[in-house]
């Protein structure tokens, strides 16, 4: 299915941007025609992260006119592995300002708005509505099915893209012409189950893999060429470099783009996404202790049994002082619980304290009833007790 361009030409190119573009232009399929559509396009991409970095580095480079940039992160060192809009000296400094400083250097034709903000339910829409394709490179499905629904809502195409360690996912979301994310995960997956790229890491090529399939999906839609990735969902993995594609239809009992649809506005992100289980609150609330309080109790030969539950290669990074490594998924198994003392008080830690409560909830549930977990996790701790540890 091919579609109709999404942008109207620009009434020409400057002799410089001729000389500039001249390996587009003698493409057929792209051409003077498709250039200046490219010039006349207006694309917003979400996150100047992984996948925003060599988006918008390629869609700069493209003669994409106008580049929007939503972002409100700085920059950390850890992003330097992948997020290669931004160098060395731009840690510390604004995410979008350097993607912008970047974007400018690569191409200065291009017309660059900041979007200093996090996205959400109040501005997205109208953020959305300046731009004529969104390229979605956020990292949490809160945002996810934010972009999805305002974008569905205002009927604006949009490329996904996700990564994980060796496998990337992309699709173009459109649902005037195909499904949109709902129809794919209707729902999403319970907090807890799918690590973040924070929690599981990511390879940092992947980024580019999957972020120039993102700007390719974007050119073409933009352009009117070729076939888009409507309808289609391409899976990437790296280690067995293997690309596979698998149909998505569109589900005519999606909640949002469905026939009888149930979502017919913003909803609360958060809460459908449920960055903690409910579980999980409950079983914190009141048996939260800090990485003080755990130091106080080591100090003191309290008899503990401090448990971390992060994978093997996170403990291998940093670990605090006598914790034995247990990771989550052996008590979501109930493998782990056998090896629960009986007669010490147990202690949980994670990276930050989300999946510690996962597992504390488990834990009182099979009769822990005192044990208790560590707020803010191995980095709380190495910030508060021991800063010459490294974090990740
Ligand atoms: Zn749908």
């Amino acid at each position: 299915m091919s579609l109709p361009p999404l942008v109207e030409p620009a009434a020409e190119l400057t002799v410089d941007e001729v000389r500039r573009y001249s390996r587009h232009l003698i493409i057929p399929d792209v051409g003077m025609d498709g250039q200046k559509r490219l010039k006349n396009s207006k694309v917003l991409c979400v996150g100047a992260g992984g996948l925003g970095s060599p988006a918008l580095m390629y869609l700069a480079a493209a003669g994409v006119g106008t580049l929007g940039i939503v972002e409100f992160d700085t920059v950390d060192e850890s992003n330097l592995q992948r997020q290669i809009i931004h160098g060395q000296s731009d840690v510390g400094r604004s995410k979008a300002e350097s993607a912008r400083d970047s974007v400018k250097e690569i191409n200065p034709y291009v017309n660059v708005i900041l979007h200093e903000e996090r996205l959400d339910v109040d501005n997205v829409k109208e953020i959305f509505a300046e731009y004529d394709l969104i390229v979605d490179g956020t990292d949490n499905f809160a945002t996810r099915y934010l972009v999805n629904d305002a974008a569905v809502l205002l009927g604006k195409p949009y490329v996904w893209g996700s990564i994980y360690r060796f496998d990337g996912q992309a699709s173009v979301f459109w649902a005037e012409h195909g499904p949109c994310y709902r129809c794919l995960y209707p729902e999403a997956p319970p907090p807890g189950m799918v690590p973040s790229c924070a929690e599981g890491g990511v390879l940092g090529v992947l980024c580019a893999s999957i972020g120039s399939i993102q700007v390719n999906e974007a050119i073409k839609l933009l352009a009117g060429i070729g076939e888009p990735l409507v309808g289609r969902l391409m899976i990437y993995d790296a280690l067995e470099m293997t690309y596979r594609q698998v149909k998505v239809r569109k589900d005519p009992n999606c909640a949002l783009c469905g026939e009888n649809p149930t979502v017919t506005d913003l909803i609360d992100y958060e809460a459908f996404c449920g960055a903690v289980s409910e579980e999980a609150q409950v079983a914190a609330a009141g048996n939260t202790i800090t990485p003080k309080q755990l130091k106080e109790w080591q100090d003191t030969d309290e008899d503990i049994f401090l448990i971390d539950v992060r994978e093997p290669a996170e403990y291998e990074i940093v670990s605090i002082p006598g914790a034995t490594l247990i990771p989550k998924n052996e008590f979501l198994l109930g493998n782990a619980l056998e090896k629960m003392p009986q007669d010490k008080k147990i202690v949980l830690h994670c990276k930050t304290g989300v999946r510690s409560a996962e597992v504390l909830a488990v834990l009182h549930a099979a009769g822990f009833a005192d044990a208790v977990h560590v707020g803010g996790g191995v980095i709380g701790w190495v910030n508060q007790i021991e800063p010459e540890k490294p974090v990740y």
